[in-house]
């Protein structure tokens, strides 16, 4: 199969994605992305809802 243009390219480097390392190219990419997600974190909408929602159902126990 010729997919290589369809291929996503890494986010942290550009090369072609690994498929079993989507979306990059390999772990070391994986790992550079993690470590950015980690240090900007607070920059990032954090899904506060989705907590919330769990706490919610928590505390409404009993009904389930
Ligand atoms: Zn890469």
């Amino acid at each position: 199969m010729t997919t290589d243009k369809n291929r996503p390219a890494c986010p942290i480097c550009g090369k072609p994605t690994d498929e079993r390392r989507k979306p990059f190219c390999s772990k070391r990419c994986a790992d550079v992305d993690l470590h950015r997600w980690f240090s900007g974190s607070y920059a990032i909408p954090v899904t506060v809802d989705e907590e919330d929602d769990e706490r919610r159902e928590e505390n409404d126990g009993p009904t389930h």
